[in-house]
């Protein structure tokens, strides 16, 4: 299949509901691509208006394959779908990623994970434009890795044995999250505290302005209450670095990527 362009509307698209409609780039192609920016499904990005040209990958890219004892899965494969086919399959390790929205690019790229369960303990490999990349030669922590360039296929270990009530506990660990739009956690968990202690801290917990809001159920997820603008949504994100900055010294950093 050929590469195509396709129209994106970000404010429908983006898990946060903000952006404009643009021209993407759908890769079905293995390349260099370095003119755009690649995307997986949206939900841990806040794009503006000024947004560089981006790139998402297409159907090519969406596939789990077991050979032996790996799973080879395409990075346009959604979270869920992983899931299921572990479920199906009766594969352990990957029960956490029942509710943590994404494509497996997106996924590998950010660590994703809940608590110390992060994607990144369970893979093998990657595969880039130059190959494959053992997992031993990429440095990653968490909510990090030093990936500077489109992933197009996840190599996982297997192991026997999904889990129904590790599953159920992940899906509990949920039960509090705030249902309006949103891009998950905006900052990253500061080492030994957590960014949603400190945002309450400085009393930006529910605070809003226009229609965005630091949730007053879960202080680190910044939720669209309805169109609500970028312009916002920053102001917000500045005003909890600069409070947090003073009362307490830390520096926030964003876990949402900005474009
Ligand atoms: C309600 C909600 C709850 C969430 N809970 C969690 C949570 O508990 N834990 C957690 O870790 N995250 C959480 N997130 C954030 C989000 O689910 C993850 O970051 C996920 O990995 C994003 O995947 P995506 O495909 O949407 O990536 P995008 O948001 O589209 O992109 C994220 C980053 O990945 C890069 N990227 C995407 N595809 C590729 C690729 N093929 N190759 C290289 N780079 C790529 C992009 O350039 C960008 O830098 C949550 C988000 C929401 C909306």
């Amino acid at each position: 299949m050929n590469n195509f362009l396709k129209e994106i509307n970000f404010a429908k698209y983006s898990s946060i509901r903000i952006g404009p409609k643009s021209e993407v780039l759908i890769i079905e192609e293995i390349g260099e691509y370095s003119d755009s920016k690649i995307l997986g499904l949206g939900n841990n990005v806040l794009i503006s208006q000024n947004h560089p040209d981006f790139a998402v990958l297409g159907s090519s890219f969406d596939y789990i394959e077991k050979k032996d004892d790996l799973l080879h899965v395409g990075c346009a494969t959604k979270s869920g779908k992983l899931l299921s086919y572990a479920k199906k399959n009766d594969l352990a390790n990957f029960e956490f990623l029942g509710k943590l929205p994404g494509s497996l690019g997106g996924l590998v790229k950010m660590n994703a994970g809940l608590k110390e369960f992060e994607i990144f303990n369970y893979i093998q490999s990657i595969k880039t434009k130059d190959g494959y990349i053992k997992k031993e030669d990429i440095a990653y922590s968490y909510r990090h890795t030093n990936i500077n360039t489109i992933v197009y296929e996840v190599v996982f270990n297997c192991t026997r044995g999904y889990s129904k009530a590790q599953a159920e506990v992940f899906k509990k660990m949920r039960d509090n999250q705030p249902q309006v739009p949103s891009a998950g956690s905006c900052f990253k968990n500061p080492p030994n505290d957590s960014a949603g202690r400190l945002i309450e801290a400085v009393g930006l917990k529910g605070f809003q302005k226009g229609n965005m809001a630091f949730s007053a159920q879960h202080a680190n997820f910044l939720t669209n209450m309805g169109e609500g603008t970028y312009e916002d949504a920053i102001y917000l994100i500045n005003l909890a670095k600069e409070k947090v900055k003073e009362e307490f010294n830390i520096n926030l950093e964003e876990e949402i990527i900005i474009y």
